[in-house]
């Protein structure tokens, strides 16, 4: 099987062989210079790519195709249409038109748009984007695109994050020309997202309504086993969940998605899969899709694939770990330290301005990865804290703080620059990576931003991360340009003393101990002001803080009207996520849990009054016991029920979005936890076979 892969990896794809193997010569050059430097391209050559593209797919067994984008649900969205077209003889011919591939007219109506798009216009267009690939999924050929109103604004995660992409290549060009890099002609971002799941019986996810309805279980007592002996994490592979890898794998690489590496997570059912990273507009497409295959392969095994942050509580939840660093279109690593004195001072360029972008923007790297979902996870002592810091190592960190205080790094030996920094050591991935806790760790060559949740889409952690950067580089920029006009002595001048100030105003970001310690969020907070917002009500209405607002519009990436938009999505998405839960709570209670445990109550004091009747001596103190027991659960439980539908109820009563998703995390979430509690200690009562849902270790450890 192996030996195959090579035949078919990207077979479905219609990526650069295909292009080089179905394009006319002059039409292959006329588009690779559109993918490879944004130029633009016209009808001409757009139609004999879609005349091509449509060939190639009908010829692997296509009958349609979509436009193919990243709507606010976080989801993908497709509307497909066939190539055939009527013929004058009365058949049908297969017709794709250049102006098919490049625009298409979804009716946007059913999308959230925050109030972007005016009810009479419903229509949203989406554009292709020609630098990631089209592929076959099933008999339709999908385009990926972006999506927005008439107007121009963005209705999707797309859009936002190649305007990112765009503002970050602007100002890392300018560096790298004051550097002496005259031949790049674009930097981009890429980026290897490590996606972790849980695999669980689809018999068993059947028979829970929670997992169902939101994807988590809201109720479940613990097993008697949980993830405590650590024999889970890259122990061997179960023979089902071997098979359903093989399979998830072989259709990954039929779309060109490099997976790479999988093994087993810290928990039981929990797995990773990381791919090859690659650039960060084409990795968010193939994390969309590697999450909707994922989906799609475990129901041919009879599996689910669970993707939520918090399936299982006092289990790990699931993340996502967002690898990512910044390379030019030679294949250089920018966040790799070099050869010579030119190299690293700019290798600590492009450091400080991550550094300084991951300080200024705690708040928006926070937000980006806020959901209902990923609440339960970050602050947990499993995730990172909800409190951003930086890891960079060691060695790093003893040549900041040498080049901060101007003494002599041990490490130099011939000091070229001012910087002080000839030589710096490679940094070992082995030193560096240990460092687990840690929500942006540097690991080598690149960063690994660990906050984000199984079920995010990368783009929004992306598009804040990209844009961020690309201000700290824009305002280097300005101040070394100007320093070098002046000659090169003085802009050895400014680099130094920028790259020092920089690390004195922004030292107090970095961070190597242990994240999950509950004295480093007391520090961080109240010695170190870093900013702490547990919840997504807490982050999420900073998106429109004027100082993000600002940087933000200034870089192009998102315009006022858009983030308004996205704010009040988010919020409204975190209130509607939460309502369905405690929703499902209600009803589960209600109809399942207590006519259960009002079954086995009345079976106990069945049983105790028989074994009076035949004979009032005989002992019945555990019958009574769990009987009294049961009752003051069952009105707890039927109390829990009213008082989260008080809960409920009062939401209505609320202005604004922010203000209703206050009360959630107030007043909603809280009656959730009390609901779940008594419910929980009841079925750790109740005999098994009364209690309608499989347990945590039939769910946990069902696979075999
Ligand atoms: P781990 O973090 O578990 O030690 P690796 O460091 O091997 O694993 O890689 C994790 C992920 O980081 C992979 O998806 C890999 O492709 C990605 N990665 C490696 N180098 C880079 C880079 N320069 N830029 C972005 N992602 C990278
Ligand atoms: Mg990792």
């Amino acid at each position: 099987m192996m030996g195959m892969v090579s035949e078919y990896f990207g077979s479905m794809v219609f990526d650069d062989r295909a292009m080089k193997a179905n394009l006319s010569a002059k039409v292959y050059a006329s588009l690779r210079k559109t993918i490879d430097e944004g130029e633009k391209l016209d009808l001409g050559v757009a139609n004999a790519v879609a005349a091509a593209m449509k060939d190639w797919a009908v010829a692997r067994g296509a009958t349609h195709y979509t436009h193919w984008f990243q709507p606010l649900t976080g989801i993908t969205a497709e509307k497909h249409d066939g190539f055939i077209t009527p013929s004058p003889d009365g058949g049908v011919l297969m017709e794709f038109s250049g102006k098919e591939l490049i625009k298409g007219e979804p009716d946007a109506s059913s999308f959230p748009s925050g109030g972007l798009r005016a009810t009479f216009e419903a229509r949203g267009y989406t554009a292709w984007d020609p630098t990631s690939y089209a592929f076959i999924k099933g008999n339709t050929l999908c385009i990926p695109t972006a999506f927005c109103a008439y107007g121009g604004e963005a209705l999707d995660k797309k859009t936002p994050l190649l305007r990112s992409m765009a503002a970050l290549n602007k100002q890392a060009l300018r560096i790298l020309r004051l550097f002496g890099n005259d031949k790049v002609k674009c930097v981009r971002t890429s980026v290897g997202p490590e996606q972790e799941y849980f695999l669980i019986t689809k018999e068993m996810y059947d028979k829970r309504p929670d997992l169902r309805f939101t994807g988590r279980t809201l109720f479940g007592a613990s097993a008697p086993k949980g993830q405590e002996m650590d024999d889970h994490y890259f122990g061997a592979i179960k023979p089902k969940v071997a098979a359903y890898m093989e399979e998830l794998n072989e259709e990954l690489w039929r779309l060109g998605i490099l997976a790479k590496t999988e093994h087993n997570e810290v928990a039981p059912a929990q797995h990773e899969l990381a791919p090859i990273y690659t650039t960060t507009n084409i990795a968010t497409d193939h994390n969309q899709l590697t999450m909707e295959i994922m989906q799609k392969v475990a129901a041919r095994h009879g599996l689910v694939c669970l993707l939520h942050e918090k399936p299982f509580a006092g289990v790990n939840g699931s993340g996502k770990h967002n690898n990512w660093s910044i390379a030019t279109d030679s294949g250089a690593n920018l966040l790799s330290p070099g050869e010579t004195p030119y190299e690293n001072a700019q290798f600590l360029l492009f450091l400080c301005a991550v550094i300084k972008a991951v300080d200024d923007y705690q708040d928006l790297l926070r937000l980006s990865v806020a959901t209902a979902g990923n609440d339960h996870r970050l602050g947990a002592n499993e995730a990172p804290p909800a409190v951003v810091s930086m890891f960079l190592g060691d060695e790093l960190n003893a040549v900041l703080e040498a080049i901060e205080t101007g003494a002599p790094y041990e490490g130099t030996k011939k000091t070229k620059l001012k910087l002080g920094v000839d030589v710096l050591p490679k940094f070992s991935r082995d030193t560096t990576d240990r460092n687990r806790t840690s929500p942006f760790a540097f690991t080598g060559n690149k960063f690994e931003f660990r906050m984000l949740g199984s079920s995010n889409s990368i783009a929004c952690a992306n598009i804040m991360l990209n844009a961020a950067v690309a201000e700290s580089l824009e305002i280097y920029a300005d101040r070394l340009e100007g320093a070098m006009a002046k000659g090169a002595e003085d802009f050895e001048t400014a680099l130094h003393e920028m790259i020092r100030k920089t690390i004195q105003d922004h030292k107090h970001i970095i961070f190597n101990g242990n994240g999950y310690d509950d004295a480093w969020i007391k520090e961080a907070t109240e010695q170190r002001g870093l900013l702490n917002y547990p919840t997504t009500p807490d982050c999420m209405p900073h998106l429109l803080d004027s100082k993000n607002v600002n940087m933000l519009t200034r870089q192009g990436v998102y315009s006022k009207a858009e983030l308004k938009s996205r704010c009040d999505i988010m919020l409204e998405n975190y209130c509607k996520t939460v309502q369905i839960e405690a929703n499902t709570m209600v009803d589960m209670a209600k109809t399942e849990i207590l006519p259960a445990v009002e079954a086995y109550t009345l079976k106990l004091a069945q049983t105790a009054s028989a074994k009076k009747a035949l004979d009032a001596e005989l002992a019945c103190r555990y019958e009574t016991e769990a009987v009294r027991k049961l009752s003051t659960l069952t009105d707890e439980i039927a109390k829990g029920v009213e008082e989260l539908e008080c809960a409920l109820a009062a939401l209505h009563l609320e202005g604004d979005i922010i203000t209703e998703s206050y009360a959630i995390r107030d007043n909603v979430l809280p009656k959730m936890e009390e609901l779940r509690a008594s419910c929980d200690e009841a079925e750790t009562i109740t005999a098994k076979e009364y209690w309608p849902y499989p347990s945590y270790g039939d769910l946990l450890f069902g696979v075999r």
